[in-house]
């Protein structure tokens, strides 16, 4: 059976986590300010209610954010389906491991791409270790907590020595 990308969003999985855990400020992007955690005033349960006219009503942002299917693997993986709303004490806890499992996705992204170029044999064992690890471990708040200060270093480290041989798009994924 074809096993779906993790990197794919599907926010049918997930428990509108961006529409809670990240801040916005009231500009062109979005039509209100929002502090981080505070469930947007436009959410019905797990969906938007402005869905079909974000951009008309003035949240084009939300329109291009995208989160690289770390919202869906936090719930399902992580929490096994649980999610804040029937669980209001999981609020704290599942904004970390969202905030966490973005980065290891925005990793899983580029190394993926560091993929499609020429690499030393060496370089390309190390891309892919990292690469197995990321996709394969199973992730706990624990893990996700100290990815950040530990493994997402060695990523960025690794990804600056063999940036020479990335092409200029690559820069802009960073
Ligand atoms: S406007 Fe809709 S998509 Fe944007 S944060 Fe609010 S609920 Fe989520």
């Amino acid at each position: 059976m074809p096993q779906t990308d993790l990197l794919k969003t599907d926010c049918s999985k997930c428990a509108a986590l961006c529409c809670v855990v990240l801040a916005f400020d009231k500009g062109k992007d979005f039509a209100f300010d929002k502090n981080p955690g505070e469930p947007c005033r436009n959410l019905s349960g797990h969906s938007c209610t402005i869905h079909d006219r974000l951009r008309q009503d003035g949240f084009p942002g939300c329109v291009a954010y995208e989160c690289l299917g770390a919202g869906n693997r936090v719930v399902q993986e992580v929490f096994d389906g649980q999610t804040w709303q029937t669980d209001p004490r999981l609020v704290r806890v599942m904004m970390e491991a969202f905030s966490a499992m973005c980065e290891v996705h925005k990793r899983i992204d580029l190394l993926r791409a560091a993929g499609t170029v020429s690499l030393e044999p060496r370089d390309e064992q190390t891309r892919r270790d990292f690469l197995a690890h990321l996709e394969q471990h199973p992730w706990n708040g624990p893990d996700l907590n100290e990815f950040e200060v530990g493994l997402a270093l060695e990523i960025d480290i690794f990804i600056h020595g063999i940036s020479e041989h990335l092409p200029a798009a690559f820069s802009a994924r960073r």
